[in-house]
């Protein structure tokens, strides 16, 4: 069998990169770098992006862990801390669905969930040729939650300008920082180089050694330095321009509901 990365490169994904999280450990930020303490939701300046989750693996701890409450974590992590070292949100973010197991077995695109259950690499090619948009966002954000028997990596990148995360279920159950460092991917951004070990310097939370390149001169922090930010907005931008051209009726459904609140 082939490596999956390889398979899904293979499948027509762009894998912008990949992150097993293993090599580096989240270092509190110091002094006053910003931690997450304001929240962008209320932003209405900001662009709006989607949240759109994918049950991709029956493992019963992952469909477990996929709870309301644990989506809106997340949600709010987004608002919170996808944002600069000093505290510019880049973004807003909201949950537009969840597509459980049952959800697609029950869709008009049965294959992914058959392919979950029995373990075959076509999951996630049949995936974004799928049109029911239960299944399927066509625009904004998708998270998958991805098994990790065979592969622990999580990934984030684009396919055809779709920006997506496959988070490893562990991570997604408690960890924060695959989620900036994946959307960081599907917003643009490549590995940042770790501190050389004893340097006294921060951690960033782009940092992994694989075909790394280091920040620009001058620039520390755990959340997205300058250089980083202007990469992000110009995909942000980017994005959010094309995505108000799609339409899509569950998101339209779910904010007019929020405006009816
Ligand atoms: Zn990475």
């Amino acid at each position: 069998m082939l490596p999956l990365a390889l398979t899904l490169i293979l499948t027509g994904m762009l894998l912008y990169a990949d992150d097993d999280g293993s090599e580096e450990v989240p270092q509190l930020a110091v002094g006053s770098e910003f931690k997450g303490e304001t929240s962008a939701k209320d932003r209405a300046d900001l662009p709006l992006f989607s949240l759109h989750f994918v049950m991709m693996t029956d493992h019963e701890k992952a469909v477990a862990a996929a709870t309301p409450q644990r989506l809106a974590e997340i949600e709010d992590l987004l608002n919170r801390k996808f944002a600069s070292t000093t505290g510019e949100h880049l973004a807003r973010f909201k949950i537009r669905s969840f597509a459980s197991l049952e959800t697609l077995q029950k869709s008009a695109c049965p294959e992914i969930y058959e392919s979950i259950v029995n373990r075959t690499s076509s999951r996630y090619g049949d995936y974004w040729k799928c049109k029911d948009p239960q299944v399927r966002a066509p625009q904004g954000i998708t998270i998958f939650i991805k098994h990790h028997d065979t592969d622990k990596l999580s990934y984030g990148g684009q396919v055809t300008g779709m920006p997506f995360a496959q988070i490893n279920w562990e991570r997604f159950r408690k960890d924060e920082r695959v989620f900036l460092h994946e959307l960081g991917h599907a917003f643009g951004l490549g590995h940042s180089c770790p501190p050389a070990k004893g340097s006294g310097e921060k951690s960033n939370v782009m940092n992994f050694s694989k075909g790394c390149k280091p920040l620009e001169p001058g620039e520390s922090g755990w959340l997205y330095t300058p250089s980083q930010v202007e990469k992000v907005k110009t995909r942000r931008d980017a994005y959010a321009k094309k995505f108000a051209k799609v339409k899509d009726p569950v998101w339209a459904s779910v904010l007019s509901e929020t405006e009816r609140r």
